[in-house]
């Protein structure tokens, strides 16, 4: 064991964002990133996590 901590992202050189389950948003969003990130876009890829981060989130209601 090393004293590293945190995941280790060998391919993905930004943190992976954290799409909300069943936010329609958050969706796309994680999407487009993949894209960008498939065409070496890493601004756009950047800013698709930054709005993953700073939108309101769409949840379709499983409330009861
Ligand atoms: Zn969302």
């Amino acid at each position: 064991m090393t004293g590293m901590s945190g995941p280790v992202h060998l391919s993905d050189p930004f943190p992976e964002p954290k799409p909300v389950e069943g936010c329609d948003v958050c969706a796309e969003l994680v999407r487009q990133r993949t894209e960008h990130l498939k065409h070496w876009r890493y601004a756009l890829a950047a800013m698709c996590a930054v709005e993953l981060g700073d939108h309101v989130h769409k949840v379709k209601g499983t409330s009861s």
